[in-house]
């Protein structure tokens, strides 16, 4: 016997036509590339994004056709977000930090049909376009007097007279809600980049699930500033959960220094911010540096790296803001687990509580996730085994984008890459990336647990731990620090911080200080263009 209940396919369009029809009055601020600050309403964001589905029309673009995206966080990014992907077309949102060559492959990879792009990335445009194929239409998310001219780009076109020349009336088209919606690239540290093809369902399934009180907690009293950005894994799924729960959105565009996010949060009245550590450090940075304080920031989410005890202890005890561990990937639409306690970790003493608090915490509902050692026997959750981290569930991607690499998975679970261990409470702690795991005689030693604690040290402002080849260990672990402008701190002084944080076999056999740590095209720690920094350097 079936159930008789109302078949409506779970489609990205639902969640504009909701924020519309029930948040319609509630605000999207931008702050646009321009610097200035831009202000509308879901209602009005709602109505351009219908104009962008009729453009897309004009242009006879068929179901499935990819619309490609170089661009920040802003109102622009948001109406091609439901115009593209409502209209039954694929959003491909694309890192404009990676190498233009890159991009270019990548184009080519995803056959993409148009490309909006900021003016900020003209120079890169300008520099492939004559390499990208499939691309018939170039958009530039600009005002009509903006648009630059001679700039060799076949038939490009400003956003605002392309969509001003459409009417805002649009019935959003019905269509299986497995369809492809967005697409997204791995960043490619190993091999070429592979796509990630999210659907309507999957998108809409880990925007209910984020949004639930363990997660994001997000409600319609919510201001939230997406400072992870739209162009890799669609900022945390955060402008389709805002939709579903009616948030006033914040966006930053390029402005990701302490001082414009700062401004920002206290102007708008942030409540919910969402980040990488490398942002959110040189947010604390400006914060300490002008003694401010936060009068409406109460939650952030952290993620994307391990975020260092210091920032969580600091944001909390300081500020008075809770800091959201959070794990996930490209491949996992991309929330995986969040740390939010549970009653018997409220209970416990403060210390063993921080302790938690590090963790990248539980699945979210949706998500399944195990670990296993090396040949696939599943490990204990006793939070001190740790092995390979395995994922399923329906945000989690079953293959890539035209089948690159094979097949991913291992008897149906996606294998992350991360080495992790569980806690009886389900607490996941991520340990290390498999490739950056330090193997000391036979032991493994947790690169993340290293910089986390050299990160504690006052004058540390970066620190990265790789190994380092010993003929009689295999390897040993070196930690390589930035230190904070105007801060000094001796080899010596910092390998004596280790003592009793961590056992002694593990504590690092050199401190290496250099001016910067290569950072990769999502903000994180790059080990693998550190390695190649330091391949002259020997143990001593
Ligand atoms: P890539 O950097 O390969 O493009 P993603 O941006 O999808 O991939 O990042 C996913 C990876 O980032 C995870 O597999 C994990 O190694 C790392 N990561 C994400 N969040 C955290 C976290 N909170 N702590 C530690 N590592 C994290």
């Amino acid at each position: 016997m079936m159930g008789l209940m109302q078949q409506q396919p779970l489609l990205i369009s639902t969640l504009i036509k909701h924020a519309e029809r029930h948040h319609g009055d509630a605000a999207v601020v931008s702050r646009r590339i321009e610097g200035d600050i831009h202000r509308y309403t879901w209602s009005e964001a709602a109505a351009r994004a219908r104009r962008v589905a009729n453009a897309l029309d004009g242009m006879e673009l068929a179901p499935s056709e990819r619309v490609a995206t170089l661009a920040w966080n802003g109102y622009r990014h948001l109406e091609l977000y439901f115009g593209v992907s409502g209209s039954g077309r694929v959003l491909h949102t694309i890192n404009p930090r990676l190498l233009p060559e890159q991009i270019a492959w990548i184009t080519n990879h995803a056959k993409d049909s148009v490309l909006c792009f900021d003016l900020t990335f003209l120079l890169i445009v300008q520099q492939i376009h004559a390499k990208c194929r499939s691309i018939r239409h170039y958009v530039a998310l600009c005002d009509a007097d903006r648009l630059p001219r001679d700039t060799g780009i076949p038939g490009l076109m400003s956003y605002e007279a392309w969509i001003d020349a459409q009417s805002d009336a649009y019935e959003w088209p019905s269509f299986d809600e497995n369809a492809a919606s967005s697409l997204c690239y791995t960043s490619g540290t190993t091999g070429d980049p592979k796509g990630a093809l999210y659907s309507h369902r999957s998108t809409l399934l880990h925007a209910f699930a984020t949004a639930l009180p363990d997660a994001m907690s997000l409600s319609a009293r919510d201001a939230v500033l997406p400072v992870v950005p739209m162009f890799h894994v669609n900022a945390w799924g955060l402008p389709y959960s805002a939709a579903l729960a009616g948030c006033k959105l914040v966006f930053p565009g390029p402005a990701l220094d302490g001082k414009s996010v700062y401004e920002l949060i206290e102007g708008e009245r942030v409540t919910f911010a969402a980040g990488v550590p490398t942002v959110w450090q040189m947010l604390l940075n400006h914060v300490k540096e002008k003694s401010l304080r936060f009068s409406t920031l109460a939650r952030t989410v952290i993620g994307g790296a391990a975020c260092p005890p210091a920032m969580i202890k600091s944001f909390r005890e300081d500020y008075g803001v809770e800091v959201l561990h959070a794990w996930g990937m490209t491949e996992m639409s991309p929330v995986g687990t969040l740390c939010t306690l549970k009653n018997r970790q409220l209970g416990l003493p403060p210390a063993e509580q921080e302790a938690v608090r590090l963790k990248q915490g539980r699945a979210l509902f949706g998500v399944d996730m195990k670990i296993a050692d090396r040949d696939g026997h599943e490990l204990p959750w006793d939070g001190k085994d740790q092995g390979n981290l395995l994922v399923k569930g329906p945000w989690v991607v079953r293959e890539y984008f035209k089948g690159a690499g094979g097949d991913p998975l291992v008897n149906g679970w996606f294998p992350t890459g991360d080495v992790a261990t569980i806690d009886s409470d389900g607490f996941m702690q991520i340990t290390d990336r498999s490739k950056d795991v330090i193997k000391s005689g036979g032991e493994w030693i947790s690169s993340i647990e290293i910089e986390n604690i050299a990160m504690a040290h006052p004058a540390v402002a970066m620190a990265a731990c790789i190994g380092v080849k010993h003929p009689k260990w295999d390897e040993r672990p070196i930690v390589v620090v930035v230190k904070k402008a105007g801060a000094t701190v001796t080899r010596e002084e910092l390998l004596k911080f280790f003592e009793g944080k961590t056992a002694k076999w593990q504590v690092p056999d050199d401190v290496v200080f250099v001016d910067a740590i290569p950072l990769g095209s999502t903000g994180k720690m790059l080990k693998a263009g550190l390695r190649e920094m330091l391949n002259e350097y020997c143990l001593p």
